[in-house]
């Protein structure tokens, strides 16, 4: 098939091979054009122009924020054939999902929404989870994609925004995680205990999910550099499920903490850091750092 995809940061760079590697005809665009180039290299096309990646059945989005999908879409929007498919995988807010519902609709065009978690190792091996909304018609020709992407696609009905809430929620729970795992660890670490055991035994216990495993591994080694999952990221989704709390009338006050623990984080200048960079605020306000 020949498909576009728009946006090779972390994600999408490790997303991308796996269409070119199942033998689709791929157009890559990126604002910075030389991170097309290992796309280049296995035999995806160079477009010019988010316009020109758009010139097909398919075109996938993966870009960092709103902001983002906004400055691509117009000329997305009109490369993209009447009946062509977007598929939406970057986490964005629930109010643009709807708008970009309604745009491609007033094209005769067709738009999923197909949020993923994973971080870019997991998305190199296919092996992304995906939340994926939108109409039968739609659906029907984007999962055979969604599934060289991803090992689980779970569709939640027919209005593409619920993925995206779905993945506001999910992005929730993974920010409580690592900030309660980053002050259970400063706890253990100032009483003496080592921090790989207390991980060790929680993870083998009551505690066995990626979640824990994954994100306490990258806690107890501080390797918080390069970013899997960026802070500043982190804190665009709490924001973004702050908003989707709102138009719902939902309080969240658990949201509020960790929009305050992340933009201590981006306002000291280490939004660049991981999420998992949050367990140094325990450890500095413990005074262990
Ligand atoms: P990233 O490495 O920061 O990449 C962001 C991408 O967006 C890059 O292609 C960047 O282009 C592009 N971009 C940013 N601002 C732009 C603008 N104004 N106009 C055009 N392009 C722009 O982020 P990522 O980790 O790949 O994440 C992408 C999306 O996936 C985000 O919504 C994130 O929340 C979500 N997500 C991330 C993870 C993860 O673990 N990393 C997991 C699940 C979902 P340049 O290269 O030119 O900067």
């Amino acid at each position: 098939m020949k498909i576009g995809f728009i946006g090779l940061g972390n994600m999408g760079a490790a997303i991308a091979p796996n269409l070119v590697k199942a033998g689709h005809e791929v157009a890559v665009w990126n604002r910075s054009p030389e991170k097309a180039d290992s796309l280049v290299a296995i035999g995806a096309r160079r477009a010019a122009t988010p316009y020109e990646a758009g010139q097909a059945e398919a075109v996938f989005t993966m870009l960092a924020d709103d902001a983002a999908v906004e400055s691509v879409l117009e000329s997305l929007l009109s490369g993209l054939p009447a009946g062509g498919l977007h598929i939406s995988l970057s986490t964005i807010s629930v109010a643009l999902a709807d708008r970009l519902s309604e745009a491609h609709a007033a094209r005769g065009q067709h738009f999923v929404s197909a949020p993923v978690f994973g971080r870019p190792p997991v998305a190199a091996e296919g092996k992304l989870f995906i939340a994926a909304a939108g109409s039968e018609a739609a659906l029907a020709r984007a999962l055979p994609l969604l599934e060289i992407i991803g090992q689980t696609v779970r569709v939640f009905g027919d209005t593409p925004s619920a993925a995206n809430l779905v993945k506001l929620t999910g992005n929730f729970l993974i920010v409580n995680v690592t900030e309660a795992l980053g002050e259970a660890m400063a706890l253990v670490a100032k009483g003496g205990v080592d921090k790989a055991d207390l991980l060790e035994f929680l993870t083998s216990t009551l505690f066995s999910a990626p979640i824990y495993r994954n994100y306490g591994a990258l806690i107890v080694a501080e390797r918080f550099e390069p970013a899997g999952f960026a802070a500043g990221l982190a804190a665009k989704d709490m924001r973004l499920a702050a908003e989707a709390a709102q138009a719902l009338e939902v309080p969240m006050p658990l949201n509020a903490l960790l929009r305050e623990r992340l933009s201590r984080l981006v306002e000291g200048g280490e939004g660049h850091l991981d999420l998992t960079a949050l367990s140094l605020l325990a450890m500095r306000d413990a005074h262990l750092k």
